[in-house]
């Protein structure tokens, strides 16, 4: 029978590492999957043991364990840069970090796991190890489970065995590697940090394998809103509990009144209530509110704390957890207590977008348009084709929307991260926000407008005073109002039952903390993808918009 082909999953090495314990199988499931691969099977320790001239048992007397562990990582490290095999490795070799990421660089690994009961009948049936006849051997494999399992649980597939036959096992391992879809990467680089945005389904239930990697110790506190904390919170303290990482857990009530600085110092005081450490990781798991509260905690307690954030809304997957921008409202206004923090990683769950409601995914989608409109007519493009996929909720869409958004933001957050640049840079991404803030503000923040819906408007507004400055073509006004409109998407003033009046947006206007020297900053238009930033906008001509598009006076 020809081989079959290695799962595109593996990556591009074509190298599947095999880890777990002595008597699990990595030699008989190793060899019949080199087999159907048409691969070379390669055992780590055959192959330390011809380096070294000795057996292993030889090195641990001779050299001791140190040794022999950095003679084991030369070898694999060696063999990861060789051509494709199925690699079986000592069952101490994945304990190793240096190790591991070699391993998680170079190849895909693979864990077989199972309950100490089969582990002991395997081991027996195969005439008993060496190490477990220092003792009982039950209590030597439990121990060594005890310590090791929560660090294999960091390899990229997990697969139970039990008592299922060899071939089951095998074909268990294939549909897995055959279902395996490695998550998409947007790095962000920064001056003097970089962090990686991963994206892809399920990521919340392999998040410790993610995270533990980049914790300085094993140990968070997670700040989650009681919405999300009953959806989404289970499986993450799962997955945490399974790589041994000690989570505490912060609830605070759903929506934007958290942003508050009662808010705030109650999350403080209970998190130094916890007894929390400089090496202590917050994650934020929720959208922008928990985001950018849980974010200021973290860059506020203990002088900054490492902080990963877990965006569950589209609105903070494609725009407020990459970025580092955190913060709380004080009474006169919205985001006016804040700090950059960069997170130190971000998992971009896309299976965790199913359960948001739809008018939350209109205005997350609503900051994609957006970044289309700043400086990427691609992927306004790409929204007329398939935002209403987007907001359909299909999950293909969705990743790939969310890459986008997260590649753009990326961009310009690596050119300017501080928002220092003279023009253009970080401002840009307030496209459509001098309106949307003053709407905002004019409804009290009581939950009629979502800033996602408050910015599509804006976007409409911001486009139509280009136009009317006589910088952007009339034709992109029609083509952005089409696809707004298209979605059903708010795009004026229509979708208010009671008008507004321009004096009190005007006047919300001129209290945006962007104001500079009594200048209020607009973000314009030459067109789709050409977004500048001006403070020489005439007044009138703002209030003159705003009574055509129907604003009281
Ligand atoms: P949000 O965090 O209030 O979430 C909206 C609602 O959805 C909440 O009730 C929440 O409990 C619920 N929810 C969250 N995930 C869910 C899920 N998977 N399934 C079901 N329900 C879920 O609002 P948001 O729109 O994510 O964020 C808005 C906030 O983000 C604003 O405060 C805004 O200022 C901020 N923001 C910050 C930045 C930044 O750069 N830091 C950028 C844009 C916006």
């Amino acid at each position: 029978m020809p081989a079959a082909a290695l799962p595109s999953g593996v990556g591009p090495s074509g190298i599947l590492v095999l880890i777990g314990m002595m008597g699990v199988g990595k030699t008989t499931v190793g060899r019949r999957l080199a087999q159907i691969y048409g691969i070379p099977f390669v055992d780590a320790d055959a192959e330390i043991e011809r380096a070294a001239g000795c057996t292993i048992s030889e090195i641990f007397a001779r050299h001791g364990e140190n040794a022999f562990r950095a003679g084991e990582r030369r070898v694999i490290k060696r063999l990861l840069q060789g051509p494709p095999c199925i690699l079986a490795t000592g069952g101490g070799a994945w304990m190793d970090a240096e190790t591991r990421r070699l391993v998680r660089m170079h190849a895909c690994s693979l864990w077989l796991r199972a309950p100490v009961h089969v582990l002991l009948k395997r081991v027996h049936g195969r005439g008993g190890r060496p190490l477990l006849a220092q003792g009982d051997p039950k209590e030597i494999m439990s121990r060594l489970v005890g310590l090791r399992y929560p660090v294999y649980a960091e390899a990229d597939v997990i697969i139970d065995c039990g008592d299922e036959t060899v071939e089951q096992g095998v074909r268990r391992v294939q549909e897995a590697l055959s279902e395996l879809q490695k998550p998409l990467t947007v790095p962000v680089t920064l001056a003097s940090h970089h962090y990686d945005v991963l994206i892809g389904p399920d990521l919340i239930s392999r998040a410790g394998a993610w995270l533990a990697p980049h914790l300085p110790q094993k140990r968070v506190v997670v700040v989650t809103d009681n919405i999300v904390a009953e959806l989404h919170l289970p499986r993450l303290l799962n997955s945490f509990a399974e790589t041994g990482i000690q989570a505490d857990v912060i609830a605070v009530a759903g929506g934007e009144e958290s942003k508050s600085l009662t808010c705030y110092a109650q999350v403080m005081t209970q998190l130094l209530e916890l007894g929390i450490e400089r090496g202590t990781t917050i994650v934020a798991l929720g959208g922008g509110v928990v985001g950018d509260l849980a974010g200021f905690v973290a860059a506020t307690a203990l002088r900054g704390l490492p902080f990963v954030q877990i965006p569950t809304t589209l609105l903070s997957q494609v725009d407020s957890s990459v970025g580092g921008k955190t913060g709380i409202n004080a009474p006169s206004g919205k985001n006016l207590i804040g700090a950059f923090h960069q997170p130190i990683a971000v998992l971009a769950d896309s299976s965790a977008l199913a359960t948001l409601p739809r008018r939350q995914r209109i205005a997350g989608y609503a900051e994609i348009v957006k970044s289309g409109m700043i400086s990427d007519p691609e992927l306004f493009a790409w929204c007329e084709a398939h935002g209403a996929d987007v907001l359909d909720g299909d999950p293909a869409a969705l990743v790939d929307a969310v890459q986008k958004a997260c590649v753009f933001k990326a961009a310009v957050v690596a050119a300017d991260e501080r928002e220092q640049a003279k023009q253009g840079g970080r401002a840009l991404l307030n496209l459509g926000h001098t309106f949307a803030h003053a709407l905002e503000a004019e409804l009290g923040y009581d939950g009629r407008l979502l800033h996602g819906e408050a910015v599509s408007i804006g976007l409409h507004l911001a486009t139509a005073l280009s136009v009317r400055l006589g910088l952007a073509p009339v034709a992109d006004l029609e083509r952005v109002d089409a696809h707004l409109r298209k979605l059903a998407m708010p795009a004026g003033f229509d979708w208010f039952e009671t008008p507004f009046s321009a004096a009190a947006l005007l006047a919300h206007m001129s209290h945006d903390k962007k104001m500079r020297d009594g200048l209020i900053s607009f973000v314009l238009l030459r067109g789709i993808g050409q977004a500048f930033t001006s403070r020489n906008v005439p007044m009138d001509t703002v209030r003159e918009l705003l009574l055509d598009e129907g604003c009281s006076g």
